[in-house]
């Protein structure tokens, strides 16, 4: 069989840990027998971080733009105790942080569903994609505690020197403040992102705020989406088929509850970090779940959304048989190839990749799973688990 031919490369972004390994696994078993895999390879592992002084973060962002679409496995965060473990010379930042920044994007999550693992939502048929804007509000907030009596007040100085004045509270006693800011950039690059992705993927996209309290800030996002969607989007969205739909955050929750799924909902940064656990718990497990970052002019980074799985690696280590779940990994892979096929042409790659998906998919309906799906499985088949490993190899053999 002649391996299916590649004209642009992926950008390659390996990572730390199991899924590391799982990393290796993939590419081995079921990427490389079956295509001629073009990447350009960025080693972003904590070590490989250290010895370059992290710049191989930034050099692998940078890439991301040259060539269009990335593919991300799990990294370590470092905290204290990693700088110990790993003789750190200094707390090296989220790569996913570093990346962000420089890309500027969104990032999308959304659930993989197979019969047998069944939503806590029953009524959930489809999955839902959570959009959330990674950029200010709470996450760069100013807050003082107060102790005491005394006037806080709202002061915005112009560049020209021209002051805006406004009282919070005058306090009688002890008390908390807080400052927000978000900026009009960041929400247009946001808004672009969703409806791109809306588009790429034709789902109708919601959007939700608590304008109705907050008139200047949050009305604020809800009228950039308006206008963006009106001057740029409307009639994309009328040829696509998909709609889009803004109402309040309460109103959205209601409506999501009794949803049948199928659509992306975009939230503010704080209701996307919340609702985003939310959602994905309901569906059943962070290794089910995959996450793209999508950037405001179309650039794609794909990967999962949990971490380096930090304890199975220990075991693994200590020899022990681990059963670590690859799907959400493997979805990243193919995530990207199905990408990059549809941006290079080459229909036999998209092709694979949704194949792929289908043998992954399959597999598991066929009762072949990793530990973490026994205990959620309620499908015909008994469940057998595997390794990480035998579960590749049963795709593969499906494949
Ligand atoms: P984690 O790696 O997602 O793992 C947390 C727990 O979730 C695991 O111990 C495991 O539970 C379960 N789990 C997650 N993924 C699984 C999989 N593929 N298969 C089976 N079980 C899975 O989160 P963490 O332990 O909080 O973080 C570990 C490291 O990952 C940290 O250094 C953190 O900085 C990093 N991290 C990276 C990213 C990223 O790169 N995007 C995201 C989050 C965290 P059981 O142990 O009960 O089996
Ligand atoms: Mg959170």
């Amino acid at each position: 069989m002649s391996k299916i031919q590649m004209k642009t490369p992926l950008v390659e972004m390996d990572g730390d840990e199991m899924t590391r390994i799982l990393w290796q696994q993939i590419k081995e078993e079921l990427l490389e027998p079956y295509i001629d895999l073009k990447t350009e390879y960025y080693d972003l592992g904590l070590r490989h971080r250290e010895e370059t002084g992290d710049q191989v973060t930034v050099d692998a962002a940078e890439a991301t733009k040259k060539y269009g679409v990335a593919v991300k496995c799990a990294t370590i965060t470092p905290n204290a105790q990693r700088v110990e473990e790993y003789n750190l010379s200094q707390m090296w930042k989220s790569p996913n942080g570093t990346i962000r920044a420089i890309l500027d994007g969104t990032v999308f999550r959304a659930p993989i569903m197979v019969e047998g693992i069944n939503p806590v939502v029953k009524n959930w048929a489809k999955p839902i994609t959570i959009a959330r804007h990674a950029f200010g509000d709470v996450y760069k907030a100013t807050e003082m505690r107060l102790t005491g009596p005394g006037k806080a007040e709202l002061v915005f100085t112009a560049a020209d020197g021209t002051e805006q004045r406004q009282t919070i509270q005058d306090f009688k006693g002890r008390g908390v403040v807080q400052g927000q800011f978000n900026l009009d950039q960041s929400i247009t690059s946001f808004a672009h992102s969703c409806f791109q992705y809306a588009l790429d993927v034709k789902q109708d996209l919601w959007f939700s705020t608590k304008d109705t309290i907050s008139k200047q800030y949050d009305h604020t996002f809800k009228d950039i989406f308006h206008d963006i969607f009106e001057a740029e989007y409307k009639e994309k969205f009328e040829q696509a088929g998909i709609t889009y739909f803004y109402t309040l955050i309460d109103d959205a929750v209601a409506r999501v509850i009794r949803s049948k799924g199928g659509f992306i909902w975009a939230c503010k940064n704080y209701d996307g970090d919340v609702m985003s656990d939310m959602v994905s718990t309901a569906f059943g497990s962070l290794a089910m779940m995959t996450s793209v970052l999508v950037s405001p002019e179309g650039y794609y980074e794909y990967e999962a959304a949990h971490g380096t799985v930090t304890q199975h690696y220990y075991r693994h280590l200590r020899g022990e048989q681990v059963s670590t779940n690859p799907m959400a990994t493997i979805f990243a892979w193919t995530g990207a190839l199905a990408k990059r096929g549809e941006l290079d042409n080459l229909p036999e790659l998209t092709d694979f990749a949704h194949r792929l998906e289908k043998a992954a998919i399959d597999t598991i309906e066929s009762g072949v799973m990793t530990g973490d799906l026994v205990g959620l499985w309620e499908g015909k088949a008994p469940a057998q688990k595997v390794t990480g490993l035998e579960f590749m190899r049963a795709i593969a053999a499906k494949l």
